[in-house]
């Protein structure tokens, strides 16, 4: 398995963290629910129409499930190698709590007891799992049987790969475009001048539910920028669902903010917010 740095030095498997951290990530969690409640009010908008993402890169098991127990309901990994190390115990403890976590694994390797009793324990319901950063496509294979969901999907060759697999698998799998709003070329995502034409295609494949559109917000002060790019995400989805293009019927999604920006995007029309910091606190690795 390839090893970032940062994952020599912290055992993301940990599942059992002190006191004092679990009390400082539910406290987190409940400001930032407080957060999204309150942008929703200020925007108009319907209590709930908002779902926070919990961003977990760099987080062990143990941080995670404190997230959980807090009141996250859905969570989204950057790093296949992460999904793979973390999934297993996140499986089980999951369905100690009566949730059944993204796909609940597959009858391979070591997330299979966790597995089979992912759906069979779900008294509380589903979590889901979504992938959200970059997607090699030699990685598929191993993310398939955990995450429901991949937010990073920027191009028709990706697609396809996850489309094939998919099919292969039997499975339906949900994704959503990442569109660069702000053109910074740090950024993936395909161009927003693509995206249409994109989700037309992607929308068409079997294997896959196109469910929306994902955006990082531009990297800069200037608040009228950030909210430009969120709002051109919007017109973009609208534009999509008003195309009746046969297999976009369910882009609705809008997967945009993050801690610094939320209330911005929740403002454009946000249904998905993805939290990081403001949740676990500054990344002591990236
Ligand atoms: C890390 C990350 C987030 C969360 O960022 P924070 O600023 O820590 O809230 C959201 N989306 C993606 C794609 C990320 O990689």
């Amino acid at each position: 398995m390839v090893m970032t740095a940062y994952m020599e030095h912290k055992n993301l498997a940990n599942e059992t963290i002190d006191a004092a951290r679990a009390g400082e990530i539910a406290g987190n969690v409940h400001a930032v629910l407080d957060r999204v409640a309150a942008a929703e009010q200020a925007a108009g908008r319907k209590e709930g129409s908002v779902r926070l993402l919990a961003a977990t890169k760099t987080r062990d098991v143990g941080e995670i499930m404190a997230a959980i127990d807090a009141g996250i309901r859905m969570i989204g990994e950057n790093r296949p190698q992460e999904v793979q190390v973390k999934a297993p115990g996140l499986l089980r403890l999951a369905a100690e709590r009566g949730f059944a976590l993204g796909v609940g694994g597959d009858a391979t390797a070591d997330a299979s007891n966790a597995a089979a009793s992912n759906t069979a324990a779900a008294t509380n319901g589903m979590i889901p799992f979504h992938l959200i950063g970059q997607l090699q496509s030699n990685k598929i294979g191993k993310i398939l049987p955990f995450v429901d969901t991949i937010e990073s999907v920027d191009s028709i060759e990706l697609a396809e790969k996850i489309a094939r697999r998919a099919v292969m698998r039997g499975i339906t799998v949900g994704v959503l475009l990442e569109v660069n709003e702000s053109g910074e070329a740090s950024k993936s995502g395909c161009p927003a001048s693509h995206a249409i034409d994109l989700a037309q295609r992607i929308g068409n494949m079997g294997g896959l539910q196109l469910q929306g559109l994902m955006t990082i917000g531009a990297h800069v002060s200037d608040e009228t920028t950030i909210r430009a790019g969120f709002a051109h995400l919007r017109k973009t989805r609208d534009q999509i669902l008003a195309s009746g293009a046969p297999g976009t019927e369910h882009c609705t999604e809008l997967s945009m903010g993050m801690t610094g920006d939320m209330e911005l995007a929740i403002a454009e029309g946000a249904t998905i917010v993805r939290v990081g910091t403001g949740i676990f606190g500054e990344r002591a690795f990236i």
